[in-house]
Order: structure tokens, then C-alpha cells, then sequence
């Protein structure tokens, strides 16, 4: 709206509005005069706030987590119940959960970690088995294989979506791929008609980890409804939280059973149907607290109204820097009903930016007032992975010449790139107003005016 008023006081300022008729060669004055409205605009002849200039934005973002006293009151009743293990609150939480997604089972986990490792557990992966996961996402999509010693496969990222590039999945598979899992990030959702589609003909499992993708849809349906599992995170800093916790989603009972034994020391789930039975043997307890489920109920409340919100700035910014050249959103399926907006991402091309690098575009953004990160580097590549394939472990499951070909043929080049120009915006930036987001836009127009001098600076 701002934006707006600004660009309607200009033309009235400059006499453009209220002159009635208007020869057309005036027209195309006056649309010239309006589309060069930023070039007037003070802030932008204002020096970089990194080089020392007053910023863009100097307003707080919403503080994350929101807290409020019904929070209070929920975690006060369970601990004045002493009902603090595995009880009426957390099985609440999975029915409401469940009920939100439109899936038939839902349960809790103490992390979105344990949850996809549940799902894989329940699944009986284990050593020689292969699992195919993108390299564009937190470490624990990855984490989770590397505990059951199975062997993850990376099918290399699109550039547009930052997802998982589905016409690369099949030539992915081999008769040891066990498992997919592939990752919403960002609440931007993955290719699920094609994924499904290679899994149906595989006959491979999919389990997906939603956990930045809480409320997200694919056709209308709940992402984390896909599928075999759906996994969801509930870490502080995701978009429904309760410091740590998790969920697995799955309209299969067989499976909700099996996963429930798994994260319970094989127990069976209450409402377990009689045929109940399982074989992988091995479990653990990978429960939710009371605590965090009754965090969790009262942590709903009004997540509808945010991931609304969310969506409404995330629109109007994405046609914001669409506009800017070197500036492009991550692109979303037309099947994707509702991005999460877990972050907002785009791609940064320092071509266009006078070869400002990204990162010190990164560093200008938040001295303009925008909290913004660089994102992911390339999963496929970091240490933790390398060294746990190059274990005693592995090498003794594996062999060396398996470990060996695993290590040269692991190439993900679009991501690579990909890792080189992403910058995000966090989730609470968007539980703004479109003001913000006309600001936020500013400021990346100020830094492109002034990247050369920035470039030196
Ligand atoms: C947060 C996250 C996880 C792990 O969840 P935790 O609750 O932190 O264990 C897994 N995958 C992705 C994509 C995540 O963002």
C-alpha cells in the first residue's frame, strides 16, 4: 500500500495525475515516469547501511516463538498433574494433528529426526540398503540413513524449485534402493505426481520429510499425507513448535502400527489392530514428552491464520522481486496448493549486481534491517558424510571398492550452483505487512544502485 501512496504521490506531484486527456505520447511519459519511481525514491540515493548509511528498515520482526498464557497454562497443568510422560496430551496432539492434515494416523516423535528415522526403522531399512534423498536440505535428511548404515544416494536439485529434480530420480534407482525421501524444503513442496509415479513402478517406499512444509498441500491435500510416511519437525525454529518434537504421518495402519513400535520399545499402538506383528525387532524410545504435546495443542491455536498470512506476503514479495533482474524466487509446482513458506528462497545472480558477491549482498541485506541467510552448502559434499562413509562401520559393510565408487560418482553440479546463489528469508519475516515487504524490496533495489561502491567498499 505504501508503495503505492508513494507512487501516487509522485505522479500527482509531478502534475502526471488530473490532467484529463492526455495525448498518448504523454501516456508513455507518464508510464515511463512511473516505472522510473524508484530512482526518486530518497532511500535509494541514501548510502548502504553497510557502508555506513542510515538502513532501510529499522522496525522488529515478530519475535519467534510467539508465547502466550494459554502456553503457560498448558505446561503448568501437566506438571502440577505430574502427567508428564506419554499420555492424554500427546495422544490428543496426534488426533488433532492428524485431523488438521486430513491423514488417518499420526504419531508423535521427540524430534523430526527420530520421526524420519522411525519411518525408515519401520521400514526394516538397514546396511546394503540404498536411499535416495536431494542434497538441498538440512543435515538430518541425511543423518537418519547414515544411522541405519544404509547408503544415501543423491538425486541432484532443479534450479527453479530448489527441490529434488524428478526426471533425475529413476536413473537413480537399483535393485538396493529401499527408500525416498523426498524433502519440501523451505514448504515449497517436491514433484509428488512424478516421485509417486517412479515409486509405484519401483515398488519403493517414500517417506516424506515435511518438516519445514507444516500445512503445506499437493492438490489440496496435505503434503505429509503422501506418500508412505510424512514426517514433520516441531524444533523451535519451525513454523509449529515446541522446542523439540516430531511427527510421522501415514494413512496406512500397518504402518502407523510399526512405526508406533519402533519409537516405543515395540509396544503395540493402543488402537493396533489385532493382526498387529512385526519383524525388524530392533526399537527404541523416540517419545513426545507430555509437555511438548500439550505446548503443541496450545501452539495451534491461529496456525491456520499465520500459514495465511505467510502465503499473502510471500505472493505480493514474490511479484516484488520478480521484477528486480538477478532476483528469482524458487519457483513452485502448479500442484502446490500452499506453500509453507518455511523460508522464503530465491536465487541471487551477482551478474546483475554489479558481481557483488552473494554473500556480501548477504551482509548488506542485513544491514538494510533484513535478516536473511545464504542458505545450505552442498550436503552431498560436508565432512560429517564423507567421514561417516570412510568409517570402520561402513567399510566393513560396504567394502572399499563400494565406498570408493560411491565417492566418485557423487556429483550434484545444479546444486552446487544452487548453493552458490540461494539466499532465504526466514519464516517470521513474512508475519508482517505488505509495507515490509515493499521495504524489503527497497532495500535490494538500494543495494543493486550502490553494488559497485559496495563491491569496493
Ligand atoms: C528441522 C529439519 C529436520 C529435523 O528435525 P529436528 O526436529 O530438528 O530433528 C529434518 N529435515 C528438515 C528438512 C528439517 O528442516
Amino acid at each position: 500500500m505504501a508503495r503505492r501512496n508513494n507512487r501516487r504521490q509522485f505522479l500527482v506531484n509531478t502534475g502526471v495525475l488530473g490532467l484529463g486527456s492526455i495525448g498518448s505520447g504523454s501516456l508513455m511519459t507518464a508510464f515511463s515516469q512511473q516505472v522510473n519511481v524508484p530512482n526518486v525514491v530518497p532511500e535509494l540515493q541514501e548510502k548502504p547501511a553497510l557502508l555506513g548509511g542510515k538502513p532501510v528498515l529499522s522496525r522488529s520482526w515478530p519475535s519467534w516463538p510467539m508465547v502466550h498464557k494459554s502456553d503457560e497454562d498448558a505446561i503448568m497443568e501437566v506438571l502440577r498433574a505430574g502427567r508428564w510422560y506419554r499420555n492424554r496430551s500427546v495422544e490428543e496432539f496426534e488426533e488433532r494433528y492428524a485431523e488438521l492434515n486430513s491423514a488417518r494416523f499420526c504419531i508423535a516423535t521427540s524430534s523430526g529426526t527420530t520421526a524420519l528415522f522411525t519411518s525408515l526403522g519401520a521400514l526394516g531399512i538397514g546396511p546394503g540398503d540404498e536411499v535416495i534423498v536431494p542434497p538441498f536440505t538440512f543435515m538430518a535428511t541425511v543423518t537418519v540413513v547414515l544411522l541405519h548404515y544404509a547408503l544415501p544416494v543423491f538425486v541432484d536439485s532443479d534450479l527453479e524449485t530448489f527441490l529434488m529434480d524428478p526426471k533425475k530420480l529413476e536413473a537413480a534407482i537399483t535393485p538396493r534402493t529401499k527408500a525416498i525421501i523426498p524433502v519440501h524444503i523451505g514448504g515449497n513442496v517436491a514433484n509428488l505426481d512424478e516421485i509417486l509415479a517412479v515409486a509405484e513402478r519401483h515398488k519403493i517406499p517414500v517417506v516424506g520429510d515435511a518438516c519445514q512444509a507444516h500445512l503445506a498441500e499437493w492438490r489440496g491435500k496435505s503434503a505429509g499425507s503422501w506418500g508412505t510416511t510424512g514426517c514433520y519437525s516441531f524444533q523451535l525454529s519451525k513454523n509449529l513448535c515446541s522446542g523439540e518434537g516430531g511427527a510421522i504421518l501415514t494413512n496406512d495402519e500397518a504402518i502407523a502400527d510399526a512405526c508406533f513400535a519402533f519409537h516405543n520399545c515395540y509396544r503395540k499402538r493402543p488402537k493396533a489392530a489385532p493382526t498387529a506383528d512385526f519383524s525388524f525387532g530392533r526399537n527404541g524410545n523416540f517419545r513426545m514428552t507430555e509437555f511438548q504435546g500439550a505446548l503443541l495443542l496450545s501452539q495451534m491455536e491461529g496456525i491456520r491464520e499465520r500459514a495465511d498470512l505467510r502465503s499473502d506476503n510471500a505472493a505480493y514479495l514474490t511479484k516484488l522481486l520478480s521484477e528486480i533482474p538477478g532476483i528469482s524466487p524458487a519457483r513452485q509446482y502448479p500442484q502446490c496448493t500452499r506453500n509453507a513458506y518455511h523460508l522464503f528462497m530465491f536465487r541471487y545472480d551477482p551478474a546483475e549486481f554489479s558481481d557483488l558477491p552473494r554473500n556480501r549482498f548477504v551482509n548488506a541485506l542485513r544491514a538494510e534491517g533484513v535478516p536473511c541467510s545464504p542458505g545450505y552448502s552442498p550436503l552431498n559434499k560436508e565432512k560429517f558424510l564423507l567421514d561417516a562413509l570412510r568409517s570402520e562401520p561402513y567399510l566393513r559393510v560396504y567394502g572399499r571398492e563400494v565406498i570408493d565408487a560411491w565417492l566418485q560418482k557423487n556429483e550434484c553440479p545444479e546444486n552446487d550452483k544452487l548453493c552458490e546463489h540461494s539466499v532465504w528469508f526466514y519464516q517470521n519475516v513474512l508475519l508482517t505487512d505488505h509495507q515490509t515487504m515493499d521495504k524489503i524490496a527497497l532495500a535490494i533495489n538500494k543495494i543493486k544502485k550502490h553494488a559497485g561502491d559496495l563491491r569496493k567498499g
